[in-house]
């Protein structure tokens, strides 16, 4: 690696190859903070309601919870309901001690199908799920593979909510480096076994390190051109 940050003097911790750039832990920070918030923005933003609703999953979810009370910091009296739908969920006093003072959090058990009656029933507008770049590519190829395209696009329908993936633009690698640098509680969840789809993301990604990027672009102009044809 190059010792030095292409922004400042700093020893580099990252080649980003899709971008060309060495950046130092400071500035790769300060670059995943402005990606995500642009995502959040193309998304719906974070409405104008102070109750959210976060969906635990992946080792991005700890993460998610720092960087949502990052952005969200100074709303008064921030109510959070974490969906514990039976996967790992981290100890409540991890999430709290994640989140600025004075935001109300929450741990709800609940079968997955009943998530938007918790929704409904939290007044939340908003929820947020942490999937990372890979995940959300390696869901898009598997569905290409198995030839179950359609499920890639929905009719357009009106929740009262919106489903945010902050994430979806961040590499795990990047993930890694992000929890390493705020000093974040690492992830506890068993390594699953990789998807076909995403062993084969993995391999392409060594050539041609902008290819998860195009995928979930792909997926997001047939969901734009399903939207185009329904009023
Ligand atoms: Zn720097």
């Amino acid at each position: 690696m190059k010792t030095r940050c292409d922004r400042c003097s700093e020893p580099a911790v990252l080649f980003q190859r899709y971008s060309g750039r060495y950046l130092c832990a400071a500035h790769l920070a300060e670059d995943i903070i402005s990606r995500v918030k642009r995502t959040i923005r193309a998304q719906g933003g974070l409405g104008r309601k102070n109750r959210f609703v976060l969906i635990p999953g992946g080792d991005a979810f700890i993460l998610l919870v720092y960087l949502f009370g990052q952005i969200t910091g100074m709303r008064p009296d921030t109510r959070v309901v974490i969906l514990n739908t039976g996967g790992y969920v981290p100890e409540l006093s991890v999430l709290t001690a994640l989140l600025p003072p004075g935001v109300r959090v929450q741990v709800q058990d609940i079968p997955p199908e009943k998530t938007g009656e918790v929704i409904q029933a939290h007044q939340a507008d908003r929820i947020l799920s942490a999937e990372s770049l890979e995940e959300s590519a390696a869901l898009v190829l598997g569905a290409i593979l198995t030839g179950n395209s359609s499920s890639l696009v929905s009719p357009p329908v009106h929740h009262e909510y919106v489903h945010l993936f902050p994430l979806r633009e961040i590499p795990e690698e990047e993930i890694d480096l992000l929890v390493s640098y705020y000093a974040l509680p690492g992830a506890v969840q068993e390594k699953k076994e990789p998807s076909s789809a995403r062993l084969l993301l993995d391999a392409l990604v060594r050539k041609h390190p902008s290819v998860p990027f195009s995928v979930i672009r792909y997926a997001d102009r047939l969901q734009n051109c399903m939207n185009q044809q329904q009023p």
